[in-house]
């Protein structure tokens, strides 16, 4: 596969940034992680690292009406958007949106009451990213967040090909519980993200969106190829889903952990 080129980038990132979130998830699966963190505060800070657009941000503003939301992203337009969509919303006194790498989150160390982060975190590295989760947290703090895994061995090749140029260490269930237990985090819980998770906030609106841009190029047969391959991802997952899966995990730091 080659390199993409600076096209590629454009014409994905007209696409991805107008969806509603930039990866799998809704609203009901986010409730249910926080199901799993009985003993938050009732007003607690939140960290959302790689939070996209902040379509999972929202949802937790109003699942937790209390309490402050701190939400970071690379992509600088995610942030802007993300930044008027919190103003519309009149959340701006607790929540907030800001640029910056999730790596070096710039946040005070211990700081936080839970820190979440939905499809992000291999982008750094799964054991790296649980341990800045980790760190970022006070005793007894919750890190909630989803990663994809493997479901079965030896996938079709077009499926490994895929996942190889986004995430060539994905591993399989097993992996990711290994890697909380190795950085010293409690498992409270886990469970597989439904099929609807992928197809209404993510899937769909993207197949919609990925039509308005054949018709917008319409005469351009560099956007329209382009626009084949990122159209494979919706369909790929509807042939071989058995093959994968987006699992959300929720662990906490020890509450004796303090070092
Ligand atoms: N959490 C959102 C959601 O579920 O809709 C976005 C998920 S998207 C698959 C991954 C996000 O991670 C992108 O918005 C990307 O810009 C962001 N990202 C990648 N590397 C990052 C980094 N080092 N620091 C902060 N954000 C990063």
């Amino acid at each position: 596969m080659n390199q993409p080129t600076p096209r590629f980038w454009q014409l994905f990132f007209e696409l991805f940034e107008s969806l509603p979130r930039q990866g799998p998830g809704n609203r009901e699966c986010a409730a249910r992680a926080l199901g799993l963190c009985q003993e938050l505060p009732q007003s607690p800070m939140i960290l959302d690292l790689g939070c996209g657009v902040g379509g999972q941000t929202l949802q937790l503003a109003e699942l937790i009406p209390t309490g402050s939301i701190v939400a970071i992203d690379s992509h600088a337009p995610n942030i802007q958007r993300l930044q008027a969509a919190i103003a519309e919303r009149g959340l701006a006194q607790r929540v907030s949106a800001i640029v910056g790498d999730m790596s070096r989150p710039g946040q005070s160390p211990g700081s936080f009451d839970l820190v979440w982060s939905e499809g992000a975190l291999y982008n750094i590295g799964l054991r790296n990213a649980l341990r800045v989760g980790r760190d970022l947290l006070r005793p007894g703090g919750y890190l909630a967040f989803t990663e994809p895994v493997w479901r079965k061995e030896n996938p079709p090749p077009e499926v490994k090909e895929s996942f190889d140029l986004d995430y060539p260490t994905m591993g399989r269930l097993d992996d990711v519980l290994a890697a909380i237990r190795d950085r010293r985090l409690q498992l409270v819980g886990h469970f597989t993200l439904p099929d609807e998770a992928w197809w209404d906030d993510f899937y769909t609106p993207m197949e919609v969106r990925v039509a308005e841009l054949r018709r917008k190029y319409a005469r351009d047969a560099e956007a329209a190829a382009i626009l084949d391959q990122l159209a494979e991802e919706p369909a790929m997952h509807r042939r071989f889903s058995a093959f994968y899966a987006y699992e959300f995990f929720v662990t906490r730091r020890p509450l004796a952990d303090t070092g």
